[in-house]
């Protein structure tokens, strides 16, 4: 197995002149849980764009796996293993929890074939073990649409979880959520890190200081500091950057 899950070197992202990414250099060893802090527009977005290859860089390695991503498509880079959480959630609010999941756990079949054919006992086993990970068994055979807002995200959550990924991109999963889903939240990215590699972007300081072993501060498109949740915060380049913006 490949030590390092994510290899980033010298990326450089520019759109019509301008450096996105400039120089990033990024490691991250398979089985991490990292967590990723910058004020808008270091850099965080695209970093994740390019990494599910959805902006191609202008310059720069990325390795994934050892895999040179550079050389694929979005649709080939997903099937390699990277699973995104957008932000806001994308879940069929009309379907429950279980259907969505059901469909996440076959993606090569339509939304119908899912919904009218058997399914099969082993995707029932699947579905159940999904539905305990996201703490939303009690909750089902609901439709999607009356889940809180958290509820919702974890339901995504075990969507990705369905496609088997080796690593997880999640976008500010707590945004909108009240303390008890952030905390909840927390647990679940904490236990999914057992078993997974994990990015988290997060301006939630109370969140990062919940989940983070190593966080990665972008500013201007390039890493900033990484270190514990303790080092970055008294970092002086960090401090000048939060205060002066
Ligand atoms: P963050 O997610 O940290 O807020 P982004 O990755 O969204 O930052 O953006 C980094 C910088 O790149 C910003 O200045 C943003 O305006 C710029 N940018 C991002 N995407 C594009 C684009 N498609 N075209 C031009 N500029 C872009």
């Amino acid at each position: 197995m490949n030590e390092n899950i994510l290899e980033i070197e010298n990326l450089t992202v520019s759109f019509d002149g301008f450096n996105a990414l400039n120089h990033l250099t990024f490691t991250m060893n398979t089985g991490e849980l990292r967590v990723i802090i910058g004020p808008n527009g270091a850099g965080k977005t695209t970093f994740l764009d390019v990494i599910t290859g959805k902006v191609k860089p202008t310059q720069g390695k990325v390795f994934f796996k050892g895999r040179n991503l550079r050389k694929y498509s979005e649709d080939s880079i997903a099937r390699f293993g990277i699973g995104r959480k957008f932000q806001t959630p994308r879940v069929y609010l009309n379907l429950t929890p279980r259907e969505n999941l059901e469909i996440s756990c076959n993606r090569n079949k339509n939304v119908f074939q899912t919904l009218f054919k058997p399914t099969p006992a082993s995707e029932h086993n699947t579905v159940k073990t999904l539905l305990e990970t996201i703490g939303l068994v009690a909750k089902a055979d609901i439709a999607s649409g009356l889940l809180s807002h958290g509820e919702k995200q974890w339901l995504e959550i075990g969507m990705l979880l369905a496609q088997s990924p080796d690593l997880l991109l999640v976008d500010e999963p707590v945004a909108g959520l009240t303390d008890e889903e952030t905390a909840l939240t927390g647990e679940l990215l904490i236990s999914l890190a057992q078993s997974h590699s994990i990015i988290v972007i997060e301006h939630d300081m109370e969140f990062v200081r919940q989940i983070a072993r190593k966080v990665t501060v972008l500013h201007e498109g390039s890493v900033l500091c990484e270190g514990s949740i303790e080092e970055v915060q008294n970092d002086p380049k960090v401090i000048q950057v939060y205060l002066g913006s």
